[in-house]
């Protein structure tokens, strides 16, 4: 096991790369410590397969280093990196059995008979895959495919990283919840370190302890699920996790204040320093999550447009002058009819500078 550094990466798959817009990496500065559950989250084309690669030396990085511990291993092969990979099909021996598949990797590393059973027997019972082990892999489901695939990573104890490339695409939507508590469970078990990719915030936010958010090639955030919940670092951020995610409004600086529409809204990283921002040179926005407005008799004028029953929560469409505002509510709350006041609770109410959380001091 290994703690992995990726240290000032980029890499553009062209051969003259130029510009920003040619990089499928941006300056990534990453650490995986050794047995932590990490999740690399963003949507189609933002990078996460290549910085997999990186990972496992699938793909030689335009610049930048990659070290396991303190060891630079960039330029070392993917079969010495001593990695476990899981892709979105299963990657069996269709036509040996359970059992074989998953004591395959062990062969391969000359491993002595009687250890191999021992080990293969373990993991079998942690999958759920005793039953049948010794009927061809052909025979399976796709989520028992899968599963040997999980397992042929887990059975080897020379895995200095397991990595995961949205391995539940190809998974039953019923079945998805089930492998997604049992590769958890599966952590919590081995310790190995784990890179879970996915565009899916809820297998992302269930199964890691710490989320990379990636947008067009960058990493925008880093945090816990909670930490990108309640502080979103990137107006992405906001955006891409909560369902529905954030609202994201325009908003104007007035001298020491911060309005939208020309009414006051008091922001959490509000400072003094407001002056330093270019309104106008740089885009300013407010971001404030549908869970932290209420109804008011003062407030933000807002005209109801729809409210959607989710059971336990009432989502309610607002707008003022052209922009949608988004709210939850409890089941219970009485929703007024036509037009009303909105209030932004001004803990959860962040400013962005350039899609940036404005910091303390404004230099960004
Ligand atoms: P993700 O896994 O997040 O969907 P990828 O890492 O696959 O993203 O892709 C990142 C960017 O690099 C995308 O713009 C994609 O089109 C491009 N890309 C990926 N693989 C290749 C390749 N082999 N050759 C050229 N461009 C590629
Ligand atoms: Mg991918």
């Amino acid at each position: 096991m290994a703690k992995i550094t990726l240290q000032n990466i980029q890499h553009s798959y062209l051969s003259d790369p130029k510009t920003d817009f040619d990089f499928a990496l941006k300056h990534i500065d990453v650490v995986f410590e050794d047995g932590g559950a990490y999740a690399l989250l963003g949507p189609s084309g933002c990078g996460k397969t290549t910085l997999l690669g990186i990972v496992s030396g699938l793909i030689s990085p335009t610049s930048g280093r990659v070290l396991f511990d303190e060891q630079n291993v960039t330029h070392v092969d993917t079969i010495h990196r001593h990695i476990a990979q899981v892709f979105q099909f299963p990657v069996i021996y269709d036509t040996m059995t359970v059992f074989d598949n998953l004591a395959f990797p062990l062969r391969n590393r000359k491993v002595p008979e009687p250890d191999i059973k021992t080990r293969v027997l373990e993991v079998a019972r942690m999958l759920d895959l005793e039953e049948g082990i010794h009927q061809r892999a052909a025979s399976l489901t796709v989520d028992g495919k899968q599963k040997i695939s999980l397992g042929r990573g887990l059975v080897r104890e020379d895995v200095n990283v397991m990595m995961f490339d949205e391995p539940l695409t190809v998974i039953d939507q019923n079945m998805k919840w089930e492998l997604r508590s049992k590769l958890k469970e599966l952590h919590q078990n081995v310790r190995t370190t784990m890179i879970y990719v996915t565009h899916d915030q809820t297998e992302a936010l269930t199964f890691a302890d710490k989320v990379f958010v990636m947008y067009e090639g960058k990493v925008v955030q880093f945090g816990t699920p909670v930490e990108l919940f309640e502080k979103p670092g990137h107006t992405f951020v906001g955006y891409f996790i909560g369902s529905p995610g954030m609202n994201i409004l325009p908003c104007q600086i007035s001298e020491e204040k911060v309005e939208f529409s020309g009414l006051p809204v008091k922001c959490d990283n509000q400072t003094k320093n407001l002056l330093g921002i270019q309104d106008g040179v740089m885009t300013t926005e407010i971001g404030v999550r549908p869970e932290y407005i209420r109804f008011a008799n003062q407030g933000i004028p807002v005209k109801i447009r729809r409210v959607d029953d989710l059971g336990r929560h009432q989502l309610v469409h607002t707008e003022h002058e052209q922009h949608d505002i988004k709210l939850i509510c409890p089941e219970d709350t009485p929703i007024p009819d036509g037009s009303a006041h909105i209030e932004f609770d001004a803990e959860h109410t962040f400013l962005y500078v350039n899609q940036w959380l404005a910091s303390e001091d404004n230099s960004i």
